[in-house]
């Protein structure tokens, strides 16, 4: 059993890390949790579209990600960040070739970075499921784990990504969850600089490649209304330590559940079919093929506070460009959990989940 007084985090991929980086930073003592499952995370393309905005006041807010990325760098060491080239292709705007400012953090180095990093700064962490939504006791909060031993803090943070929902169910409605699919492409393919596909020559180079028309964004905003399951394949690649992610096949769910993972024969064909029309030699790439559930928010505002009537009970997930969003956050969500901020911080952003 922990001892009280501790905060514990459920949740170790990019938002739980990123805050307890934050939250020991401001004196507090953190204990990350984490099944050590399906980590959407570890299989993102990390990509920072620090200006691509968010609605309302928050969009201003993300273009402070880049200096975020490079203070963490400076105070932990190499966690991926770097500039990288994009390239958008389709849509017909007359080039395939569109070049505006990115960068990625790759997922990678940053996976690999992280235990280091962590433990460094002085995050305790541990391996365990959290088997059932968190209960008031005296000292706070009880965590029943899957090995029967309870956890108890002061404070809890669900950083969860989609297991949220199933830790807080009264979560609101716009926290949702997707599953995506890539081929996670271990060692880089023989790629030449001199190939005659543009794309692999891209892939060489250490590009992302994306689709002008990003359809992700629009299945997520539809999902309220969704009557049945929808799957959609926005062809591209990023770079991935020595390796490629290729993908990205989205599927979303009528209902606030991700449900069971979907058959993955098919999610798997779909995608090849996918990237076929951009490049049939990207099609080829063996893989393995992987997929994860990824917290959303269906208005693009991710979660980040309080929850009501619940004191020392918070939330922070649902992010729709968490590379931009969480460095941003994190922050400002440390701030309040410190004490040394008010949740009007919070709430001009428009991501309190009450
Ligand atoms: C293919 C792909 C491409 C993407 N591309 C981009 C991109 O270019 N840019 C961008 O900004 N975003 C991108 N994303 C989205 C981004 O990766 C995610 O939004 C982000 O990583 C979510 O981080 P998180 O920490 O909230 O959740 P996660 O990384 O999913 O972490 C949640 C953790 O909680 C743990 N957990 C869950 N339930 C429990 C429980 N009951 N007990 C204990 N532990 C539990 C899980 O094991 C997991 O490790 C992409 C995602 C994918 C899959």
């Amino acid at each position: 059993m922990s001892a009280p007084g501790r905060l514990t985090i459920v949740g170790s991929g990019l938002a739980g890390s990123l805050l307890a980086l934050e939250l020991v930073e401001r004196g507090l003592a953190v204990t990350l949790i984490d099944a050590e499952e399906a980590t959407a995370t570890a299989f993102s393309y990390g990509g920072v579209a620090w200006w691509a905005g968010a609605p309302g006041p928050l969009g201003p807010l993300l273009r402070q990600a880049p200096a975020r990325w490079r203070r963490l760098q400076e105070r932990h060491g190499p966690l991926g960040w770097r500039r990288c080239g994009l390239r958008l292709h389709g849509g017909g705007w007359g080039s395939s070739q569109l070049r505006p400012p990115f960068a990625q953090v790759d997922t990678a180095v940053l996976m690999a970075a992280l235990p280091r990093v962590l433990a460094a700064a002085g995050v305790e962490r541990r391996r365990g499921r959290v088997m059932a939504p968190p209960q008031p006791v005296a000292a706070g909060w009880q965590l029943e784990l899957e090995s029967g031993d309870p956890l108890l803090a002061e404070q809890v943070v669900l950083a969860a990504g989609a297991g949220c929902r199933f830790l807080a169910p009264a979560l609101p409605v716009r926290l949702r969850a997707s599953w995506a699919g890539v081929l996670a492409q271990p060692i880089r393919a023989p790629l030449s600089t001199a190939s005659a596909s543009p794309w692999l020559r891209h892939a060489a180079r250490r590009r992302i490649v994306q689709p002008r028309h990003w359809q992700r964004p629009a299945l997520e905003a539809a999902a309220p209304g969704l009557e049945e399951e929808r799957w959609i394949v926005d062809a591209g690649f990023a770079p991935w330590g020595e390796g490629l992610l290729l993908g990205q096949i989205s599927l979303v769910r009528p209902g606030l559940d991700s449900g069971e993972p979907p058959p993955a024969a098919a999610m798997e064909e779909h995608l090849r079919q996918g990237l076929t029309g951009l490049d049939p030699l990207l099609a080829a790439l063996p893989g393995p093929f992987r997929q994860v559930p990824v917290a959303f928010c269906s208005n693009g505002l991710p979660l980040a506070g309080p929850l009501p009537g619940a004191a020392g009970l918070w939330v922070f997930s649902g992010f729709g460009g968490a590379f931009a969003q969480v460095p941003v956050l994190a922050p400002v969500l440390a701030d309040v959990i410190a004490g040394v901020a008010d949740p009007g911080g919070l709430a001009r952003f428009g991501v309190l989940p009450g």
